[in-house]
């Protein structure tokens, strides 16, 4: 049986650290699928179909990379709908350990079959969160290895007109 691991988040935007995720991610399961949660409640800079459609041309060359978006619901719903086994989650700092921790002992309780899997943040990208990459590009600093052309494009353009 193939194995397929979700990996789910926020992505808004997507940055190099989470592209470094996926394409680990990639190697170790049969079937990946990056799945953009749209969370009505909250702010979003990039609409669901733009984070989509970004993540879609960064790895339309890997076969085994599906992007998708999933409407508010529980998580673990999703990945059993999916017929997931494995929920895969990056870790950068000990702010991260602590609540990735508390969701996956969640997830463990409402779905024991399913397992999550954290890879740890590449050392070039443990500083870097899409909170952050927002702010710098607001303030007109260089996000030159933070985030993938396509995706600082489009990142600018939003933010330009958000103001
Ligand atoms: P969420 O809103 O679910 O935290 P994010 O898009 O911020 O969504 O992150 C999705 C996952 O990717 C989380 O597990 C987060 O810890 C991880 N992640 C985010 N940025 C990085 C990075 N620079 N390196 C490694 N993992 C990361």
């Amino acid at each position: 049986m193939p194995t397929i691991a979700i990996y789910p988040g926020s992505f808004d935007p997507p940055t190099e650290g989470h592209k470094n995720i996926i394409e680990r991610a990639s190697k170790l399961f049969d079937q990946v699928i990056v799945a953009i949660a749209v969370n009505s409640a909250k702010q979003e800079t990039l609409s669901p179909e733009e984070r989509v459609t970004l993540l879609k041309g960064l790895f339309q060359e890997y076969p085994n990379i599906q992007i998708e978006s999933f409407q508010d619901q529980l998580l673990i719903h999703y990945v059993q709908k999916k017929k997931a086994q494995v929920i895969v989650r990056g870790l950068r700092t000990f702010q991260d350990y602590e609540y990735e921790f508390q969701m996956a002992l969640a997830n463990k309780q409402l779905a024991p079959e399913i397992e999550t899997v954290f890879i740890m943040a590449d050392a070039r990208y443990a500083f870097l969160s899409s909170t952050l990459i927002k702010e710098i590009v607001r303030l007109g600093g260089s996000c030159e290895g933070m985030l993938s052309l396509s995706v600082e494009k489009k990142l600018k353009e939003k933010l330009k007109k958000s103001r």
